[in-house]
């Protein structure tokens, strides 16, 4: 029980030291102990999957219907129904195939999303900070813990400040429990208090600790190795499309039913009357549908990674469209978070700034007027706030580690005389965005008496202080001075400057303190962030800026990024609010919500909720875990703590808001892509059926025989459907509403705009070129006993109605509002697919060999023309319809 040793021994035992391991000792440790990680559960066997696309219920129809054709054929031979079994045969193969392609496709781009979910950890080796992938972690590493982390390895701890673990994975105890440099009467690892774990989480505190086990010889990996694969829940969108096939396939069965019988009836045999019947229901319910949605969704997500943005559950791409709230964090978000002091003001009432921008340009300080001493108290002034960090700057390497607010004063400090060298830490109060403020008790290089140095925001660090530091020594705090401290800090807030006080006390405990001056950081806005914002604004969304700055500083920074402002509140101020007064605040207006507790944006999310929002809201803490799980789309900042990217469904990689606002425009052109992709599948339903149904009522031949309908449905819809998965975002989807929270993707208007607009136009397409072939070439109405030659030409005219139409549909669908003058780029899938169709149309017109598997022939050039008229109908009327709907958005605008 290595835990229960004094630290020397574990370190000793270990083969380490408090500066960490170097590289050669690192590299042998991997190779002999392996990557610290746990060997993945049992991958998929694909040949597996891919069979099983054989087995399932619609090919299976299929199958029967070709082993059908079969018999018929042996006992009717020469009637072609051997050709029509090997036809149906290679249906089922292509279909297979195609699903296959399409499932493999979608997991090969979420594994290679979730590549990019890298789990890192902090390690001090050979007495450097270094950031590195956790699988590199090896026992006897130096692990450097921060608030929000997820442990990478079981280790125990030599320094722990205010350190508290959540072991819920591990224990299903959710209350974080406080870490020790004692183990306690533990008797097993797991209840040593000196120990974290592998999976674990820091909720609060730092601390730093010596790796002890990695990989699966970690608690957790003990425990993974127990546990079964989780399975996968089902999203709603996958839900809701097996709904909709269930019950399409109930009403084809339905259908199929009675055209057996009716085929039966009328003398068509038994067994051909069964083949067509069964091919009728796979060709009616569109069971191809999901995998290619999946598939579209995976590509958005993939797209969306491109653009910075990280979707963890595919469901979130399709709601992401529906935001009508953007909350956001200000620092990192909004802004650069690179800080850099540009000002102090010291208690005594002398302004200075300070030149150079960012961590590593030079600059110097400078007092706006000459005071007694000044200098000295700048200097000492810097030298508490730099003390006070755990910020690393490595000047000569360009390189710099920790929090930005804590560098930027590392590197003021640098500017200045002040020097920290030598000055021992002893004890730290951690910093948190709730309690807003940090101290570390130190001793100073002289070893002279122990001080405490304390910097934060100005609310928190003065009501602690009861002195200040003026030019003559040190002088009571009374109400007088707190007025002008006050009013410096105002003023330093109304010009964008994050403002940090600065106090210190001779010994410990964080009380009585010697306030000793307020130092200004700037932290500029992103760039774009404006351009972003005015996009969300036309796109009818509100954004509401959530941050633990001051409200005035959160203001001013704000105004300059265009934000519109209506009012702002505090936390303070918002705790005194009901949940009646604020839901109405909520409701319409553009509010900023300075100086937060985490746990309030819990609070805004819920009843902006009830208001019927939906909400997206980002977070990086630790605090910020239930707001980002209770929101639609939590969205966790690249940079965050693990604990954050956890809860999110989304992870900004690159913290800015601009990627943001480009994930909902990708979430609002997925879901009309889904939707139109679906239209585009059921609009060729019509053509399928229409002519079946009206050989039974009308006096003609048939006008399509079962492969013609399989070549339609599962031969050429597919590609140009898969283009329509893929489309660009149509050029006015952010100046539309956002799509309403129970607005369903399949709704009643896919359905008209599939069977019953564009559908009806495929179907009287198919009846006019077939019907019009006949009648032109001397045909009368009722005869039943035309030569193969001619019925198969009359059947080609069919099958050219539907797929000609199907080309115009795919182009005008290519946008559900937009006009098709208006689209952006060329879609190459689409093309393709239609390339395809035309190298279709050419071999079922001219090649023999195609023509006796798809039973067509040759038509002479003039009744082409018959094929013209309703593809251009069909194109003129859906683009009418789209141009009614967008004078409707512009009316209720
Ligand atoms: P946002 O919530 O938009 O990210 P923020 O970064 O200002 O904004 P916090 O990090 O919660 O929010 O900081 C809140 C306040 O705490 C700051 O305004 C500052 O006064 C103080 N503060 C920030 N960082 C530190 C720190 N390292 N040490 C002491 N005080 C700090």
């Amino acid at each position: 029980m290595l835990f229960r040793e004094p630290v020397e021994r574990v370190f000793a035992h270990l083969k380490s030291s408090p500066e960490g391991l170097n590289n050669g000792e690192i590299m042998r440790r991997l190779r002999d102990f392996g990557q610290n990680q746990i060997a993945q559960s049992k991958k998929k066997d694909y040949r597996i999957e891919y069979l099983k696309e054989y087995i399932s219920f619609f090919p299976i129809l299929l199958e029967v219907a070709g082993v059908l054709a079969l018999v018929a054929d042996y006992f009717q031979p020469g009637e072609g129904n051997d050709i029509l079994a090997y036809a149906v045969f290679a249906a089922v193969f292509i279909n297979a195939t195609f699903t296959f392609w399409q499932k493999f496709k979608a997991d090969k781009a979420m594994e290679a999303l979730l590549k990019l979910v890298r789990s890192e950890a902090t390690v001090l080796r050979d007495g450097k900070t270094v950031n590195i992938d956790a699988t590199q972690v090896v026992p006897g590493d130096i692990l450097i813990l921060s608030e929000g982390d997820k442990v990478a390895a079981d280790a125990i701890l030599f320094e722990a400040n205010d350190l508290y673990l959540n072991l819920s994975v591990l224990n299903g105890e959710s209350t974080p429990s406080l870490r020790k440099l004692e183990a306690g009467d533990a008797r097993r690892e797991l209840d040593a208090k000196n120990m974290v774990f592998a999976g674990a989480s820091i909720t609060n505190g730092n601390g730093l600790a010596v790796v002890s086990a990695t990989g699966e010889a970690t608690e957790f990996g003990k425990i993974a190795r127990m546990t079964a694969e989780v399975g996968k829940t089902e999203t709603p969108i996958e839900k809701e499309i097996k709904h909709m096939t269930a019950i399409l396939t109930v009403l084809a069965l339905a259908a199929g039913v009675v055209f057996f019988l009716l085929g039966w009836f009328s003398d068509r045999g038994l067994l051909i009357s069964a083949i067509f019947a069964l091919s009728l229901i796979v060709a009616n319910v569109p069971e191809g549908l999901l995998p290619t949605i999946t598939l579209s969704l995976s590509l958005a997500s993939q797209r969306m990674a491109r653009r910075q943005a990280l979707i963890k559950n595919l469901n979130s791409v399709e709601t992401l469209g529906s935001a009508t709230v953007i909350c956001t964090d200000k620092t990192g978000t909004l802004t650069q978070n690179e800080m850099t002091v540009q000002m102090a003001w010291l208690a005594d009432g002398c302004h200075c700034s300070v030149s150079g921008n960012g961590y590593f340009e030079k600059g110097e300080w400078r007092f706006a007027e000459s005071g007694r001493q000044s200098n000295e108290r700048l200097a000492s002034m810097l030298q508490v706030a730099a003390v006070n960090t755990r910020a690393n700057v490595d000047h000569a390497a360009r390189n710099a580690f920790g929090d930005p607010t804590e560098i930027a004063l590392l590197v003021a400090a640098k500017k200045s005389a002040a020097s920290i060298e030598g000055w021992e830490k002893v004890k730290e109060y951690a910093f948190s965005s709730d309690r807003k403020m940090m101290s570390t008790l130190v001793e100073p290089a002289d070893n002279s008496e122990q001080i405490l140095t304390v910097k934060g925001a100005l609310e928190a660090v003065l009501p602690l202080c009861t002195h200040w530091q003026s030019a003559n020594g040190i002088e009571t705090l009374d109400e007088h001075k707190i007025a002008d401290i006050n009013s410096q800090n105002q003023k330093m807030a109304e010009q964008a400057y994050r403002v940090l006080a600065i106090a210190k006390k001779i010994g410990d405990g964080e009380n009585d303190l010697i306030f000793l001056g307020l130092l200004g950081l700037m932290d500029p806005p992103r760039s774009g962030v404006k351009e972003a914002i005015e996009q969300c604004y036309s796109a009818h969304i509100r954004i509401m800026m959530i941050t633990g700055d001051n409200p005035v500083t959160a203001r001013a920074i704000g105004e300059r990024i265009g934000l519109k402002i209506d009012e702002v509140l505090t936390g303070h101020e918002l705790d005194n609010l009901s949940d009646t007064v604020l839901r109405a605040k909520l409701s319409e207006s553009h509010l900023l919500f300075a100086r937060m507790a985490s746990a309030q944006k819990l609070r805004i999310a819920q009843l902006l909720q009830e208001n019927g929002e939906v909400v997206a809201m980002t977070g990086d803490g630790v605090n910020d875990s239930p707001a980002l799980k209770q929101a639609d789309i939590g969205i966790a900042m690249g940079s965050g703590t693990d604990v954050a990217k956890e809860s999110g469904d989304m992870i900004l990689l690159d913290d800015n808001f601009r990627s943001i606002v480009a994930s909902v425009e990708e979430g609002r052109t997925v879901y009309f892509n889904i939707k139109k992709l679906t239209t585009y599948i059921l609009s060729s339903n019509v053509p399928e059926i229409v002519p079946y149904v009206l050989s039974f009522f009308l006096k003609i031949p048939m006008p399509l025989s079962v492969i013609q309908i399989l070549l339609i449905d599962l031969g050429t819809d597919q590609l140009p459907g898969l283009g329509l998965g893929s489309e660009k975002p149509e050029k006015h989807i952010m100046q539309r509403p956002p799509v309403g929270k129970n607005e369903r993707i399949l709704d009643w208007e896919v359905f008209k705009r599939g069977y019953f607009m564009n559908g009806v136009f495929e179907g009287a397409a198919a009846m006019f070129a077939f019907l019009g072939f006949l009648f032109l070439s001397g045909w009368q109405y009722g005869d039943l006993s035309i030569s193969d030659e001619y019925h198969r030409q009359a059947m080609t005219m069919t099958l050219l109605g539907a797929i000609t139409c199907q080309m115009a549909n795919v182009f005008t669908l290519r946008s559900w509002e937009d006009s098709i003058w208006n689209l952006r780029g060329v879609n190459k899938m689409i093309w393709f697919g239609v390339g395809t169709e035309i190298l279709f149309v050419l071999l079922i017109l001219y090649a023999p060999p195609v023509q006796t598997v798809f039973n067509t022939a040759t038509v002479p050039l003039a009744y082409l023309l018959l094929l013209i008229p309703f593809p251009v109908l069909l194109l003129l009327n859906h683009e009418w319809y789209k141009k009614r709907l967008r004078n409707r958005w512009a009316a209720a605008a």
